[in-house]
């Protein structure tokens, strides 16, 4: 919810900063249900969130006809879906761009030489191996995605993170179809439709398969059976870097050692610029985010 109330301000930054504009649109949010079954499922998930959220949560479950007011390519067996006012998205292409040309730009430097290969601390100081030589630092952030696991036991520190991989759908451009961000097929301002995904545990096999793209499309003709005529021009599977509750972890694992890792580094990036960058710099992590350590998987 913090990152919601501060992307505007981090889009904003990076247009000033970097000149490229990230796409950002906060309008709102539907996540689609293909049976009565996850519909219920969805409402009863909302409604634990709204439960344990301490101040206002909003959500609507609609049926077909108030989903079709907004989304009129809606398909007919559409058995209804939950709105959220709070999504919104934004191009993570140009995200990742513009943050890159904004960190150089303050002087930040890049050794995109394979990675760390090992730490060592010497007068509390940290040495780090890299193939371009040693990188001396009073503190460091452990930020390498599922890379963390390895770099975690260098420190003598568990990282339970897992890989969980997912299927995406992209077809050809087409005219704006929606003006709201939809969970199984969103639409980039470029007109590019993104259909997916899944949620799979196969190890940090990357592969596409066709029973999961076939599956993903089935889903996306019965939510828009418009889209039969339209042609997807690939597919691709990524890795998902997942912990064991799938929310973020932010801990000092070793005296200036902070691990941060998330799954939703996109949605995210607004508190980690604004607020998580600040922690790192004045050398500790809030006590009111203690929820966020590893501690929690102990209980
Ligand atoms: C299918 C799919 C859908 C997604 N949907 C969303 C979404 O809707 N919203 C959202 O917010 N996020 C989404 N995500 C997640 C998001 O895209 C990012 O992948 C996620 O936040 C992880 O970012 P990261 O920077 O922690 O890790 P990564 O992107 O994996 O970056 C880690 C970096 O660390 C480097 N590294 C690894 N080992 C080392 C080492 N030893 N030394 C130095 N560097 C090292 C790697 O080369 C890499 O560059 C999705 C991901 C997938 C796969």
């Amino acid at each position: 919810m913090q990152a919601v109330g501060h992307w505007p301000d981090l889009a904003a930054r990076l247009l000033s900063e970097t000149g490229i504009d990230v796409g950002l649109t906060q309008k709102g949010g539907l996540y689609l249900s293909r049976s009565p079954e996850t519909f219920a499922q969805r409402a009863r998930d909302l409604a634990t969130v709204k439960s344990r959220f301490p101040g206002d949560y909003h959500f609507d479950m609609l049926d077909n006809a108030e989903i079709r007011k907004r989304v009129p390519h809606i398909g007919p067996e559409v058995v209804g879906g939950s709105y959220s006012p709070y999504d919104g998205q934004a191009n993570p292409l140009r995200l990742l761009h513009a943050l890159h040309r904004a960190y150089l730009q303050r002087r930040g430097r890049v050794l995109s030489t394979g990675g760390v290969s090992d730490i060592a601390v010497k007068d509390g100081k940290y040495i780090l191996e890299t193939a371009a030589g040693q990188v001396v630092a009073r503190r460091i952030v452990l930020a390498a995605g599922l890379g963390n696991a390895h770099l975690g036991a260098m420190l003598g520190a568990e990282i339970p993170v897992k890989p969980v991989r997912g299927q995406i759908l992209v077809t050809e451009r087409m005219p704006p179809m929606f003006d709201i961000a939809i969970e199984q097929v969103r639409q980039t301002e470029d007109g590019t439709l993104m259909i997916g995904g899944s949620w799979e545990e196969v190890g940090l096999d990357v592969a596409t398969t066709f029973d999961v793209t076939r599956r993903i499309a089935e889903d996306a003709l019965h939510f828009f059976p418009a889209l039969k005529a339209v042609r997807v021009m690939r597919s691709w599977a990524a890795l998902r870097i997942i912990t064991p509750d799938a929310a973020p972890i932010y801990e000092e694992v070793a005296p200036g050692a902070f691990l941060v890792t998330c799954h939703s580094g996109v949605s995210l990036a607004a508190v980690h610029m604004r607020d998580t960058a600040g922690w790192i710099a004045e050398g500790a992590i809030p006590a009111a985010m203690s929820d966020f350590d590893r501690r929690r998987f102990l209980l």
